[in-house]
């Protein structure tokens, strides 16, 4: 009955026509509806208030900050990059390997944070902990393309994770003091110009990934994408059977409240 329905990514498109392959109340549903609400926010933000967002196309410095994103955004990119071709998925692995490499001699403490072991910590915590290592690390988004010497832009623009969408347009909270890029710097001004996105992302991720059993709390990992890629990295030239079986029960068709439990707990 919901393949007739107006799709939950916010295309107007009919379900059965859009994502076909994606189960209305999957995870990786829930996470297409965030991203279209989070649009819609700061689009309805900027045309009511009449002000120009300070972003725009080309503009990409802030593609070279490391930040985390969650499994979920990760396999709906893997999901886009079957469409690329042999050259564009070897282009990524390079990039990723030389990413990789850059870390291990620029700032070693960074990878050893993403080998160790996350539990108990929340998605905030991660990616602040994230944020403070990769100070004075630039490191290009593999997915940036060139669209001239002086602008680039993103090759996965509409399956772009969240902080892609709200960077510039929100920030954690009043007591953290975060570098955006030189356009905006670190002026709370701008980077309030939208509404809250990352409170909306701090109940969403909770949502989706946590669970508590037994009164204890369990919460998925959040990596930046380059170590969410590094870590699939032999399995990147053959994404439709990477995202196939149990991974697409789990992310794409399961109703999340189950899928969630198969995940952060193991439980069959
Ligand atoms: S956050 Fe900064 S670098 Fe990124 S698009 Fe906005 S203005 Fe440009
Ligand atoms: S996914 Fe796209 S928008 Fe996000 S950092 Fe990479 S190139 Fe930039
Ligand atoms: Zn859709």
């Amino acid at each position: 009955m919901s393949d007739d329905k107006i799709c939950f990514c916010g295309s107007m498109r009919r379900h059965k026509k859009c994502h076909p392959d994606i189960s209305w109340e999957s995870l990786a549903a829930k996470m297409l509806s965030l991203y279209a609400e989070s649009d819609r926010l700061i689009d309805t933000h900027y045309s009511k208030n009449r002000v120009k967002p300070v972003c725009r196309k080309g503009c990409s410095e802030c593609c070279s900050t490391v930040f985390s994103v969650s499994i979920v955004e990760f396999f709906l990119i893997c999901r886009e990059m079957i469409k690329f071709d042999h050259k564009r998925v070897a282009l990524v692995k390079q990039r990723v390997l030389q990413s990789i490499s850059y870390l291990n001699s620029k700032q070693p403490q960074l990878l050893d944070y993403f080998r160790s072991n996350h539990s108990g910590l929340d998605f905030k915590e991660m990616s602040l902990k994230v944020y403070e290592l990769s100070k004075g690390v630039k490191i290009d988004c593999p997915f940036l393309t060139e669209l001239t010497n002086r602008e680039r832009i993103c090759s996965v623009y509409n399956v772009r994770p969240l902080i892609c969408r709200i960077a510039g347009t929100s920030f954690y909270s009043n007591d953290e003091n975060m570098y955006i890029c030189s356009h905006i710097g670190t002026n709370k001004t701008i980077m309030s110009s939208g509404p809250s996105t990352v409170d909306i992302w701090g109940s969403f991720i909770k949502e989706i990934l946590t669970v508590t059993y037994n009164d204890a709390i369990y919460r998925g990992t959040v990596y930046p994408l380059i170590y969410w890629l590094y870590l699939a990295l032999n399995e990147l030239e053959n994404l439709k059977i990477y995202l196939g079986g149990e991974r697409h029960q789990k992310y794409f068709q399961m109703p999340y409240t189950k899928a969630k439990e198969k995940v952060l707990l193991g439980l069959s």
